[in-house]
């Protein structure tokens, strides 16, 4: 079974021997074009048109109202959760299967993480566990949810779309809004998937999405946050370039800041790539439809995107039947040249994380032992 896969993987990327990683980066636009322009142009730093015109297009495909460009998404979701008001020692919801980033950026305020299983359709936070956790453990004070447990307030909610797919937004932004929680949305894997037709990252107050190498589209490094909040919106540009004063030769600035913009070098090459965003997605619909219809015929769970929603497909993943299955899939594969991978380890299990508050990881613990990525590239 395993050599069929690895057959069939070869024949999708046309590639009969040698390596065929992960996700790899595609620059057939204007890429070249846009980067010399950066560069004759001398502005390669945090100031240039390319920065201005990118936050106006990401705007624009996700429906946004504003974006502001950022060096990576990391930085991103640091300044959202600072936005959203989360402040040292408060509590925020995630769940325990992400990447670590999510979990960083919450450090970085001293704030903590409070973990919610996944729902295994969609990868992402269960909405069933996060509505049991919160009418069982929370309360509402002065227009603030608070942990009964700890008594510390509950400052934001971060569901993460895994995979490129969509977790159940409705009832999460639902239960958010009911329980008088800030939603952010981790949409670091989800540029270009959508559900009920609105892209992910614009449900919540803010969201973020990732440009690294490895996404679906990139600009070497970078990320953005979404919002419909223009206060937000003007603070957290204020934020991520020094909150320096505009002024024509005074440096002044009024509250602490991060260097956190993208720089234009970057954003130059973050227009060129959302240019081909769109036929990006299609090809790895393509993809995941045709490996689709290859694990029909075997005992393995291939990964589609939950009901109402239209995923990027980012990377496809199979369950294969357990643990020692899974372990002999990734060393047959990558013996092969083939790359795979497994899921993150559960953040619950991470040393720093191991103490956090968290709740039943059933499915999160069933999925970690089980899911292997296979390769996702786009293919031209
Ligand atoms: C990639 C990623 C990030 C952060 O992105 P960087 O641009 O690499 O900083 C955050 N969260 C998740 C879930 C990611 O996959």
């Amino acid at each position: 079974m395993f050599e069929d896969i690895i057959d069939e993987i070869r024949r999708l990327f046309k590639k009969s021997s040698g390596f065929i990683p992960l996700h790899e980066p595609r620059f057939q636009g204007n890429e070249s074009k846009y980067v010399v322009d950066a560069i004759t142009s001398t502005f390669v730093s945090s100031v240039g048109q390319y920065v201005d015109q990118f936050e106006d297009r990401i705007a624009k495909y996700t429906g946004a109202r504003f974006a502001i460009a950022t060096v990576n998404g990391t930085a991103a979701l640091h300044i959202a959760l600072i936005l959203a008001g989360v402040k040292k020692d408060e509590l925020v919801i995630t769940q325990s299967l992400s990447f670590i980033a999510t979990c960083n950026a919450i450090s970085y305020i001293g704030a903590d993480p409070l973990f919610i299983d996944i729902d295994k359709q969609t990868l992402g936070m269960s909405s069933v566990s996060l509505s049991d956790f919160l009418e069982s453990k929370t309360e509402i004070k002065d227009n603030n949810c608070y942990h009964i447990p700890s008594g510390k307030r509950i400052a934001a909610c971060v569901p993460m779309h895994t995979f490129g797919h969509p977790v159940d937004l409705e009832k999460i932004t639902e239960l958010c809004k009911v329980h008088k929680i800030p939603l952010v949305e981790d949409a670091a894997e989800s540029i270009g998937s959508r559900y009920k037709g609105k892209h992910t990252g614009t449900f919540g107050l803010l969201g973020t999405i990732s440009l690294n190498g490895n996404k679906t589209i990139t600009s070497g490094g970078g990320g953005a946050i979404l919002t419909d909040d223009e206060y937000l919106a003007k603070l957290g540009k204020h934020l991520t370039t020094q909150s320096k004063i505009p002024h024509r030769w005074e440096f002044d600035h009024d509250m602490i800041g991060y260097n956190y913009r993208m720089p234009n070098i970057n954003a130059a090459l973050a227009c060129a790539q959302l240019e081909q965003l769109d036929s990006f997605v299609e090809s790895k619909r393509r993809l995941s439809e045709k490996y689709n219809c290859f694990f029909k015929d075997y005992p393995i769970l291939f990964m589609q995107e939950p009901k109402d929603s239209y995923s990027n497909y980012w990377l496809n993943a199979i369950i294969l039947s357990d643990k020692s299955e899974r372990d002999a899939f990734l060393e047959y594969s990558n013996d092969q040249l083939v790359m795979t991978r497994p899921v993150w380890r559960l953040m619950h299990k991470i040393k720093m994380f191991s103490n956090s508050y968290c709740e039943d990881m059933s499915s999160s613990e069933w999925v970690s032992e089980r899911l292997v990525n296979i390769p996702s590239s786009v293919i031209l």
